[in-house]
């Protein structure tokens, strides 16, 4: 085969891509920075380099990341299995030898002499040639700034600063209620409201919270976008007459006879997904500590047992707005020879990046063989993943990591489902898998 393919980054999306299709026979230039310009958290010059922990999740097929692990081996992922060559003992969740790892995938990157690893920065999208840009969150700056120029400035984004986002069926609606202010529009909003002494409550974990550290390289990032517990720290009425006004917004439920505050604070939670699923926190991006958040969350009125599937980070990430940029097949509206994967996308996480690494080569691949494009649904957990980032309402993408709360809703009985959480992830997985076991064929047959 000569057609000559390019994927930028050996990280774990681009190592993964350059890895498929060197084994279906193109020619891969493998295009990677490092050693020669560094990103501020890799090290070596090594392929697939996990930067910080070396825990790629769980491997229960009944949690979200096992599922996600489960589906691209199924459809030929090469570092999720040279991963579980390199495990070490911790229980049943897939921790790796991080060097190991990363020397078993450079040994088979050197063995593929249809892989030219080039050691150089690429600055400049050349969309005569085929591309796989996966170039991660700490991509070189000169290829961001490309990226703005190819995809527009406000499609491109340099850090996370994400609110925690909650499964609605895990809300308390007793004490919740559905409103917008001032009844304007539907009532699309969620509300938790606070009287004096939970605001006061809330305030003190608030305020008294560890607050996670920040690296060198994302000093000076976060200037434009305050952080809850900043804001909070400015005095105890500053989020009362910030995101967590109570005025305009009323329980219907409660008499009012006048139309003035009924609570001293409220929180809102506004809608994240397609399916209404999952709720963010509105103005509630914060740096606390995961644990920290938690205790903080399940204080407010409506949230005591609310299941958290995204903490609140902020963090240097870059990413584009992926909604605008890429079809459901990772690849760009703008190029259809030029795909993106890893976190670039809006994923979050390491094997959401290896996952959507695979996925961008094998639809590559079907694109220089002008095969149909292969599209997921979002009964699968990649499906659901690609589906959240390219949902073109959103407002403003925020990455997302693989969790059940994007998963298409299964029909039956929803009292009992809801009790048994073990029986829905079950359905939920043998759905996924089953379906993947049907795009594998089509992978294969056509
Ligand atoms: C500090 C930090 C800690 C993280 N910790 C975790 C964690 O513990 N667990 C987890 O699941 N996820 C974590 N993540 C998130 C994410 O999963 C990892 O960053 C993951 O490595 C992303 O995979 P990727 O393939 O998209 O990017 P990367 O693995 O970062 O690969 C991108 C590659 O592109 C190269 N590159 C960049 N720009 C250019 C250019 N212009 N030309 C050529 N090469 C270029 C880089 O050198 C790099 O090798 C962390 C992220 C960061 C930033």
């Amino acid at each position: 085969m000569t057609e000559k393919i390019r994927v930028i980054g050996a990280g774990l999306a681009g190592s993964e891509a350059a890895i498929y299709l060197a084994k279906k026979g193109y020619k891969v230039d493998l295009i990677e920075m490092r050693p020669k310009f560094q990103t501020g958290a890799h090290t070596t010059s090594y392929p697939a380099e996990l930067v910080c922990s070396n825990s790629l999740g769980s491997l229960d097929l009944l949690s979200a990341s096992g599922l996600l692990k489960e589906e691209a081996l199924k459809l030929g992922s090469t570092l999720f299995e040279i991963a579980k060559k390199c495990s070490v003992p911790s229980g049943n969740s897939l921790s790796i030898d991080r060097f190991g790892f990363c020397e078993e995938i450079k040994k088979i990157i050197d063995s593929f002499e249809n892989i030219n690893q080039i050691n150089e920065k690429y600055e400049k999208i050349d969309s005569s040639i085929p591309t796989i840009i996966a170039t991660g969150p700490l991509s070189a700056n000169e290829l961001a700034q490309n990226i703005k120029e190819e995809f527009g400035e406000e499609n491109f984004h340099f850090f996370d600063a994400i609110a925690p986002i909650v499964e609605k069926s895990s809300i308390n609606f007793e004490k919740a209620f559905w409103a917008s202010r001032w009844d304007k529009g539907s009532a699309d909003f969620i509300n938790c409201p606070m009287e004096k002494e939970e605001y006061e409550k809330f305030y003190e974990i608030l305020t008294t919270a560890q607050r996670a550290p920040l690296h060198d390289f994302e000093a000076g990032y976060f200037e434009g976008c305050m952080p809850i517990e900043v804001m909070a720290s400015r005095g105890i009425d500053t989020l009362r007459f910030g995101p967590m006004k109570p005025v305009g917004l009323f329980d219907k439920r409660i008499p009012t006879e006048f139309k003035k505050n009924q609570f001293y604070a409220v929180v809102q939670l506004r809608q994240d997904d397609k399916q209404a699923n999952l709720y963010n926190l509105v103005g509630f991006q914060t740096n606390l500590k995961w644990k920290e958040q938690k205790r903080l969350v399940q204080s407010i009125p409506g949230l005591e047992n609310a299941s958290i599937v995204r903490y609140g980070v902020m963090h240097a990430n870059t990413f584009i707005n992926s909604p605008k940029i890429l079809n459901k097949s990772l690849q760009t509206k703008k190029y259809p020879n030029i795909f993106f994967a890893g976190q670039l996308t809006g994923v979050e996480g390491y094997c959401e990046s290896i996952s959507t690494g695979l996925f961008a080569a094998i639809n590559m691949d079907r694109y220089i063989k002008n095969k149909e494009l292969i599209k997921l649904n979002n009964q699968t957990m990649l499906g659901a993943l690609i589906d959240y980032i390219t949902f073109e309402e959103h407002k403003k993408l925020q990455p997302i990591n693989s969790n059940w709360g994007i998963i298409k809703e299964i029909e039956g009985d929803k009292k009992k489902l809801k009790k048994d959480k073990n029986l829905k992830n079950q359905i939920r997985s043998s759905r996924a898998l089953e379906e993947i076991e049907k795009i594998k064929n089509t992978i294969e047959e056509t």
